[in-house]
């Protein structure tokens, strides 16, 4: 069965530090990658607190993650809407370009349980080239939260986590998570 992958499992750990293979056009339009997609759409429905979940954290060395239609309609703030917010598979992302301007804010990981920051710095704004799931080139311009959920999906698959990042990583109660100014939880 499927599992979220954590970073406080030595066997587990070892995949998440690891760099991501690229998926050929093939591959993306094949059945491994569709029996991936399912198990990453199951794991992250699953969460109460999941905004994205990269192929990594589901136990795939592969570069690709998935942001929920939740999350997009968070970015733009709006009201969750089905038919028109969609959630998204990206593939072999690259960051093309990027504000100089970085700003701090709060990220927490499905995969670093009970931990939380509210300090980690990421470019405010990000041009993102990826593959879609029909494998066609695409380009994505995001600022704010969803720059900086980018930013932190782009770097599980560098096998890079958020607490590299932080300045100050923080200890939680599994009860007592922190929630956002705004009321959502990440
Ligand atoms: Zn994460």
């Amino acid at each position: 069965m499927s599992r979220i992958f954590k970073i406080n499992n030595k066997e587990d750990a070892r995949l998440l530090r690891q760099k991501t293979q690229n998926l050929s056009k093939e591959e993306i339009l094949g059945a491994d990658t569709e029996k991936m997609k399912k198990e990453m759409a199951k794991l992250l429905s699953k969460e109460k607190f999941g905004v994205a979940i990269a192929a990594p954290q589901a136990g795939y060395n592969k570069s690709c993650f998935l942001i929920s239609a939740h999350t997009f309609a968070h970015a733009k703030q709006e009201e969750f809407d089905p038919k028109k917010h969609k959630s998204r598979f990206f593939f072999n992302p690259e960051i093309i370009k990027h504000s100089k301007k970085k700003i701090e804010s709060d990220e927490g990981c499905l995969s670093v349980p009970l931990k939380y920051s509210y300090s980690v710095p990421r470019f405010e704004k990000v041009t993102v080239r990826y593959l879609d799931e029909d494998a066609k080139e695409q380009t994505i311009n995001a600022s704010g939260f969803l720059a900086r959920v980018l930013q932190h999906e782009f770097d599980h698959l560098q096998g890079v986590l958020y607490t590299d990042k932080a300045k100050k990583v923080i200890d939680v109660d599994e009860e007592l998570r922190p929630i956002n100014k705004d009321g959502h939880e990440k």
